[in-house]
């Protein structure tokens, strides 16, 4: 189970909005499964479909996080127009794949959803997240 601090939690939920209909994306820093912080990164594909971050943008995330002595909790993008599922494109791409995958979709209109996943070879498996305030 991820714990998301409820103020980190709104905070991915407007950077998702912001940038629909194109995904947005970005890092989650803290410790084990509990969020600390969120790191927006520029989506360098800009595009509805696709994300991907630049090796600069994530070394500047790596640095910072390496200061707060806080690991890499989870990696997230939204959905602007589907399900909260990874695509085959998110799972060919899941390059951390100790890392969680959290997606936000925005398709049901006025009732966002975010969900996580861990990401293996051969599978996919959900992982709960909890909301902490
Ligand atoms: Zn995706």
């Amino acid at each position: 189970m991820i714990q998301i601090p409820r103020s980190i939690y709104e905070r991915m939920i407007d950077h998702a909005k912001k940038e629909s209909p194109l995904e947005c994306c970005g890092i989650l820093s803290g410790k084990g499964k509990t969020v600390q912080k969120v790191f927006e990164v520029p989506n360098t594909e800009q595009s509805p479909t696709r994300y991907s971050m630049s090796p600069l943008d994530q070394l500047k995330v790596f640095e910072e996080m390496e200061k707060e002595s806080v690991e890499m909790v989870a990696v997230y993008h939204s959905h602007p127009q589907t399900i909260p599922f990874p695509s085959e494109t998110d799972v060919k791409l899941a390059f951390y794949s100790e890392i969680f995958s959290i997606i936000i979709s925005l398709k049901e209109e006025g009732n966002p959803v975010m969900k996580a996943f861990s990401i293996g070879k051969d599978a996919i498996y959900p992982e709960e997240i909890e909301v902490v305030s």
